[in-house]
């Protein structure tokens, strides 16, 4: 019979060759009408054979294109209009719907295909994309999304290019950045000089060759450029890790395929998917033994990042069989913005040997994407390329809100109507230069959707230059607790509406009392929190210095819990620290420049310092870090042995959590020699437990509420903690959540920020 439907999908639907399928569709089942973009989603009216329409809404549901996300379909019988044939009819444009940016995507297996094969008109070429892959948010600077808004206008498409963006049946219609080597963009070989050596295939051959002699080159890639490397030579990774001043922070690898990838590290089913995903992120994995690759790709740590080549440039680098593997990190010195421009191209020259360079045009630097599993579920360590701008939807009202997040590992989030869009991870603001990259980030994604900011969201902490950034912006300014605001983005990334427990780890953050917290049982909603218990404080020597320094952590917890027999722990642990030992006994007494801090993060740094593990921070986290490492390392038995805590009420009414007794069992331990693995095993089993047992001592003192509890914050990071704690408040009848979109680390803070500003106004 014949019959006439309408059907309407939503989710990401737009500019990922949804429309040419449905078209293609449309000839397989012999259906006339009409597909057709509008503000939501792809609209389709279809007639034909009852049987046939079913079939083509069926593919829909079950063969979508690959870099689509179907969120919803709707299906309505409607009546028949008779049309003559099937068309695609352009977009109806409306004012209220939120502009779209596409993510970028890894080279689609269609383009890699006709890219190797010898007969295609794009074989060997390194900029083929389609409708289904290439760069998207990174080459726009306008909206709405043509080519003439991109980068790629500066290369007009030769004829066959436009008969293929033009053909309704082919898979590069309405592809953007469609290109060849006709009319399209091309690679050139640079020395240090700047002096071209070579270009297009010859220029990546040579490449390959310079990487195997042990030069480091550039290499241009989709947001930004990478300093690459083969890391199986020791000796170029340390001079890479100098010249990019990163000594210890962990560096990526690119590895030629999954199997490689086999060979080195442990794989489970989710992350090969992840890996081999169209948004191809850096994914941390296990390291299968030790001495496969130089230990200092990731010094004193048991995983690594691996991810496969993205694009075809990178693809065409591993054509050579010799080359398997190699670091590839942002090219950008540690703590300074993503280099991306040519521009830069006089500062790269200081840092690499060569550069392999190419004319298309980036608009928007972005970072690789970084996700760790927590066994079967994913976690963001840091969301960019591939996943941004993609918008999280929301029922709050947000429209016109922007929210600037904290200071380490930053991100800014800007309200449009129910939408919230999240930047990439940015990095820490702590010079100059990433202020100005942050703001100038801001700026165009301000412009891009259309966005006139009535109110802006900040941290609490006066001293943020994320905050001064928003007083500069003259509108009304709405300051927000750090905690409470890792809080509210858990809720908000697990749909919780109602007020609900948090338990949020987390290394600083200022507190409303002044002090610096980071250990804290909140509850609360959008709307307010009350903090019902933290750990105790203790002196923090030096505020940022310690930071940096875990070791003096470890001293200002000593001195202050036993000012006696703690000097004399201090003296063992840290002999060659005596005068400083000195100095930061008298800081403590006069409290000058010791501000009071209770968080897991110093907690970790101290411990970490105790055992002598780590007692100066290279990199952010990385005492906790290279701790918490010893407990994917070693499976030892749980023995559940546990070191002691206090929990007790002060004046206010707060639980407070008294971890002295621990650390002074901790150093015993040490210092009778016991071994690290099982020291640390039992910190963290102790760890775990005491927060069950804080939660259920508050829920004894106020049986009324919510047993929901989010998990948040940087310590989370720390997947035995997160696993564990989840697992105990289960067992216990809670219902435990931990991020699912974005991270749990500061870079979640605008999200938490922008949905307690639309619920405070
Ligand atoms: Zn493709
Ligand atoms: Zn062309
Ligand atoms: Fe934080």
């Amino acid at each position: 019979m014949h019959k006439a439907i309408k059907v309407i999908v939503k989710g990401r639907v737009q500019g990922v060759g949804f429309r040419p399928f449905i078209y293609y569709l449309s000839k397989k089942y012999h259906l006339n009408g009409t597909v057709q973009n509008n503000l939501d989603g792809v609209i389709i009216l279809a007639e034909g054979e009852e049987g046939q329409l079913e079939k083509m809404v069926d593919e829909i549901i079950r063969n979508p294109p690959k870099i689509a996300k179907i969120n919803e379909i709707n299906i309505y019988q409607i009546p028949l209009a008779h049309y003559k044939e099937f068309t695609i009819i352009p977009s109806r444009k409306n004012g209220d719907s939120i502009p779209w940016i596409p993510c970028d995507a890894a080279i689609c297996e269609n383009c890699l295909e006709e890219m190797n094969d010898p007969y295609n008109r794009r074989f060997q070429y390194p900029f083929i994309n389609c409708t289904q892959c290439g760069p998207r948010y990174t080459i726009i600077n306008r909206l709405p999304y043509d080519r003439s808004n991109t980068t790629m206008k500066e290369f007009p498409m030769c004829h066959d290019c436009k008969v293929e963006y033009e053909d309704p049946m082919n898979r590069r219609h309405h592809a953007q950045p469609i290109c060849c080597s006709d009319c399209g963009p091309t690679v050139t070989l640079y020395n240090q000089g700047g002096k071209s050596l070579a270009e297009n295939q010859s220029a990546i051959t040579k490449t390959v060759d310079l990487i195997k002699q042990g030069k480091i080159v550039a290499i241009k890639g989709i947001g930004g450029f990478h300093l690459a490397c083969d890391a199986y030579q020791e000796k170029v990774v340390a001079q890479l890790r100098l010249r990019k001043r990163r000594s210890q922070k962990p560096l990526a690898i690119m590895v030629k395929s999954i199997e490689v990838a086999r060979n080195l590290c442990y794989i489970s089913s989710q992350e090969e998917d992840l890996l081999t995903s169209p948004e191809m992120p850096i994914v941390i994995l296990k390291r299968k033994r030790e001495g496969l690759l130089p230990p200092n790709i990731s010094p004193s740590l048991s995983t690594i990042g691996v991810m496969l080549p993205y694009t075809p440039l990178h693809h065409l680098l591993f054509e050579d069989d010799n080359l398997k593997c190699i670091v590839m990190t942002s090219a950008n010195p540690s703590g300074l913005p993503l280099l991306y421009k040519d521009s830069h191209l006089g500062y790269l020259q200081n840092i690499c040997d060569y550069i392999l360079n190419h004319n298309r045009k980036i608009d928007f630097p972005i970072d690789d994407s970084v996700v760790q599993f927590d066994e079967e579920n994913a976690i963001f360590v840091r969301r960019a390329r591939g996943f941004v701008p993609e918008p999280l939807k929301t029922t709050s009202n947000v429209d016109n809100i922007i929210a600037l997040g904290g200071n380490q590992k930053n991100t800014f989030s800007v309200g449009k109507q129910n939408n919230i869009v999240m930047s990439p991870h940015i990095g820490d603001l702590e010079n100059e230069e990433m202020i100005a990259s942050f703001e100038e980030q801001l700026y165009h994604y301000k412009e891009f959707l259309g966005v006139k900011e009535k109110y802006v969201a900040v941290d609490k902490h006066p001293l943020y230059a994320s905050t001064s950034i928003g007083k500069t912006l003259n509108r009304k300014i709405i300051s927000i607790q750090h905690h409470h605001a890792h809080h509210v983005s858990c809720m908000e990334d697990n749909g919780l509406n109602e007020p609900c427990l948090g338990i949020i780890l987390d290394g600083t953050g200022y507190g409303d009392d002044g002090n610096i917290w980071g250990f804290e049982f909140l509850y609360g909603d959008a709307k307010s929190f009350e903090r019902l218990a933290h750990l105790k404080y203790t002196p923090l020597p030096g505020g940022e210095k310690a930071v940096k320094e875990p070791w003096r952590n470890a001293v200002g917890m000593l001195l202050y819990y036993w000012p006696q027999e703690g000097k004399e722990l201090c003296m063992k642990l840290f002999p060659d620290r005596l005068k400083e030992i000195n100095m930061m006994e008298q800081m403590i007494v006069h409290q000058m420049n010791t501000p009071l801090a209770g968080t897991c993060g110093r907690l970790f740094d101290a411990v970490s310092a105790i055992l002598g593990i780590c007692s100066i921070s290279t990199y952010e986290g990385e005492a906790a870090i290279k701790l918490s490492d010893y407990m994917n390392r070693t499976k030892l038995e749980s023995t559940g042995e546990m070191y002691s805590f206090h929990l007790k009420s002060n004046t206010s009414n707060q639980l407070q959590l008294d971890l002295s007794p621990m650390i002074y069992q901790v150093i015993q331990d040490r210092l009778q020699q016991k071994s690290n693995p099982a020291i640390i095993q039992k910190f963290h089993t102790t760890l775990v437990s005491c927060c069950i047992q804080m939660i259920l001592k508050i829920v004894r003192n106020r049986p009324e509420i919510n047993r929901k509890v989010v998990l948040s914050g940087g310590s989370f990071q720390n997947v035995f903690l997160a696993k564990e704690i989840q697992k105990g408040l289960q067992k216990e009848g809670f219902n435990a959540y931990t991020h699912k979109h974005v991270p749990c680390h500061d870079g979640d803070l605008s999200l938490g920020q922008i949905i307690i500003a639309a619920h405070q106004l």
